[in-house]
């Protein structure tokens, strides 16, 4: 190649021309540093036939800097690149960006020095160094990186270095991750089981694409049967990635992966060091990293040999990303298992109504494990009704869910109370003049974390600490908490049980692998008793000793209802539930509700998920819903509300007549300020034999609206606010 056309990592400049100097060899997915104005910028080359650019003559292009030792990515990462940006409307360069997710794994140096605590107290130990020692304990990392984590400036880490309470410490690069073992630790599996783990093993043996739908309730083993996929593959040679919803149960899976296999496989999520995650990619491009886990974005990582991929809780509303690029990895992921031709498992104990009808039709292998592992059973759910069964004044939990919370305590096992809510209250008011605080950036309440004395807003982060005053009357001490958040619940449970020992598990208190490990640990060492969490402690857990759960409020999950409020209710309250009883003993699951005849409440209590689902999937057909009709919205955002409003408001006007194509709004969106832009949301509603993609391009390719505004289409939306 003589000219290559270059995609270059950034998403405001469409692909350049360059030359390729005498002695450069690239072909299309090389990965090249280019010229760009005074500045160098890395870039991927293309097949010219697949993007247009600018045509300029061969004597004014200017040469490429440099050709990196890395492989190419592949032609198939590359159409999976372009089909993902064609199909959310993504500008490619943002694609290309999650493929080349490590800016220094391109550096071919093999160490780093990185820095860590020696222990040693410098003699000078202002407030800012024992600030930095305390938080930075045993963590080791750029100084950048340990100055982020202390809270300090660089400056301060550097001065500890001089005094000698930090070290430099040489870090290899390119040390290879030692290889799981296939044969290391294989389980007997039970007769159903085996069948399905049978029909996985063929699959990765045969190679090519098929979408398998594992359908298991939870605690069958469906993880030990498709390590049984994963183990094919091992021995095939080939590279395996495993995708989970949350990054907290990334540690509990990397230990029951090095149970089975000997080694943990390699980690990817965004709590990786510099270091760790340039050492992770280069193995992975190379083909020596074998199994891969991570949250969704390892999904476009540059793997030579993939053989396998499995989305475990495949349903998690987790895997659609919200911002920059609004993708959906189980989707992503099974588009690039048919590009690259090898099945792909998607795990599930409450599938997506949208798989569940992939398997309906015969599109997805739908393989079905009805019942849990062993001697487990699964647990006996019941409502509780809050109107018949109502906790005192100022309590949650109904005197029923107290006496079974007791009667576990008393014979030793552990308890979970489950609540969507973090912090202690959703909202505070004044109980003098009706005042209610809200976020500044936001159309929210500010909720109250009082393990952490402040208010905060759930969506811009904008925190404050409790006023003494209320900022409206000046009254002192009027303030009041309304409604339970988990640390209110917390509070309530100490009351009613001193001696019980809890934890809290959300987001704020479970916010790296680290500490999830920390938590797990506790668990499995019988330290804790009841455990109150949000939906981080609902998935994937396994701790034989816990036998009640308690939903404390059911009916949370269906207000404001959107597409699928009553779907993901169910899902969350049977994936709860799967969390008590799975060992020997067994368990049992208190609702608490005040319509215990809803539709959701009775399929739990009933057990009879298939009419729930039944009835979810009529509904969805007869109102054309996905996955029976398309949804994109259409939000547009800026500091100025006029302006927002005016730009919605053109759009709408714009909006092409086509058949088979309705569109709703525009209308102030739910959320009609969030970190200080106001929002308007317009609804795209479309058959799905529309290619509703290309009229959206080419309806908002023909309008202009002002430089604040910012327009964003979300394809297969899952946020209606
Ligand atoms: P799921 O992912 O379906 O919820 P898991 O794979 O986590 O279920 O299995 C539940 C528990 O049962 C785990 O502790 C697992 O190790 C154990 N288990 C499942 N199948 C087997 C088996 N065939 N042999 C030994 N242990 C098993
Ligand atoms: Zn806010």
């Amino acid at each position: 190649m003589t000219r290559a056309r270059v995609l270059l990592l950034n998403p405001a400049l469409g692909p350049l021309d360059y030359r390729v100097p005498h002695g450069m060899a690239v072909e299309p997915g090389s990965i090249v540093l280019a010229p760009l104005g005074p500045r160098q910028m890395t870039g991927v080359v293309w097949e010219e036939d697949r993007l247009e650019a600018e045509s300029v003559g061969d004597n004014r292009l200017r040469p490429l800097l440099q050709a990196y030792d890395l492989p190419p990515l592949e032609a198939p990462l590359r159409r999976l690149i372009e089909w993902t940006s064609d199909y959310y409307l993504a500008p490619i360069a943002s694609v290309l960006r999650m493929a080349l997710a490590s800016a220094s794994a391109l550096d071919g140096s093999r160490t780093v020095t990185e820095y860590r605590a020696t222990g040693l107290v410098p003699e000078r130990l202002t407030p800012q160094r024992a600030q930095a020692l305390e938080r930075i304990g045993e963590r080791q990392g750029l100084v950048r990186e340990l100055a982020l984590a202390a809270g300090v400036s660089d400056g301060v880490i550097r001065g500890l270095v001089k005094a000698g309470a930090i070290e430099a410490v040489d870090v290899a690069l390119d040390d290879p991750f030692p290889l799981p073992d296939a044969d290391h630790a294989p389980p007997e599996l039970e007769l159903a089981q085996g069948a399905a783990a049978h029909e996985l093993v063929e699959a990765v043996r045969a190679g090519a694409f098929v979408p398998f739908l594992l359908d298991g309730v939870t605690g069958s083993g469906k993880t030990e049967v498709y390590f049984e996929a994963v183990a094919e593959a091992l021995r095939r040679g080939r590279q395996v990635l495993v995708l989970l919803p949350e990054i907290a149960l990334t540690e509990p899976f990397l230990k029951r992966f090095a149970a089975r296999f000997g080694h943990e496989p390699v980690a990817w999520h965004s709590g990786l060091r510099q270091s760790q995650r340039r050492r992770a990619w280069r193995a992975i491009a190379t083909g020596q990293a074998k199994v891969v886990v991570g949250a969704r974005s390892a999904l476009f990582l540059p793997y030579p040999e993939l053989g396998l991929i499995v989305v475990d809780e495949a349903h998690e509303t987790s895997f659609k990303q919200e911002d920059g690029v609004q993708y959906h990895a189980r989707d992503v992921a099974v588009m690039r298992a048919k590009l690259e031709g090898f099945p792909i498992v998607l795990a599930s104990a409450t599938p997506a109504i949208e798989t569940r009808q992939m398997a309906e039709i015969g599109v997805y292998r739908h393989i079905r494990l009805p019942d849990r592992y062993g001697a487990a059973e699964l647990p006996e759910i019941a409502a509780l009704d809050l109107l018949a069964d109502p906790p005192p004044r100022g309590a949650w939990l109904a005197p029923t869910l107290v006496k079974s919370l007791a009667e576990t305590l008393a014979r030793g096992e552990q308890a979970l109370l489950f609540l969507n809510r973090r912090g202690y209250a959703p909202l505070t008011l004044c109980r003098h003049c009706g005042h209610r605080f809200q976020c500044p950036n936001c159309t929210a309440w500010m909720v109250e974390h009082r393990l952490v004395h402040r208010l905060a807003c759930h969506h811009c982060g904008h925190v404050m600490p409790p006023p003494r005053l209320c900022p409206e009357c000046e009254e002192e001490d009027s303030l009041v908490a309304v409604g339970p958040g988990v640390e209110r619940i917390g509070d309530e449970v100490k009351a009613l049980f001193p001696e019980a020992r809890t934890a809290i598990v959300t987001s704020d208190t479970i916010w790296s692998p680290a500490k999830a490990a920390e938590f797990v640990g506790r668990m499995e060492a019988g330290e804790i008793d009841i455990v109150i969490g949000t939906q981080l402690v609902t998935k994937g857990y396994h701790f034989p000793n816990l036998t009640l759960v308690g939903v404390v409020d059911a009916d949370l999950g269906l207000q404001g209802g959107d597409l699928r409020a009553a779907e993901r209710s169910f899902q969350q309250i049977a994936q709860v539930a799967g969390r008590a009883g799975r060992g020997e003993k067994p368990g049992r699951v208190l609702v608490q509700t005040h319509d215990p005849d809803a539709r959701v409440i009775a399929a739990l209590v009933s057990g009879d998920a298939e009419s729930f689902y039944d009835a979810e999937t009529e509904a969805r057909r007869e109102a054309a819903m996905p996955p029976f009709g398309r949804l994109a919205g259409i939000v547009v955002s800026s500091e100025d509300a006029a302006e927002a409003a005016e730009t919605a408001r053109l759009i709408g006007r714009g909006a092409p007549k086509v058949e088979n194509m309705a569109v709703f709004g525009p209308a102030p969106a739910p959320l009609a300020m969030l970190r200080g832009r106001h929002r308007q949301r317009l609804l795209v509603h479309a058959a799905r034999s529309l290619d509703v993609q290309d009229v959206i391009r080419d309806w908002l390719g023909k309008l202009a609206w002002p430089r604040g505004v910012r327009v964003t289409v979300d394809v297969d939306p899952y946020s209606f606010l």
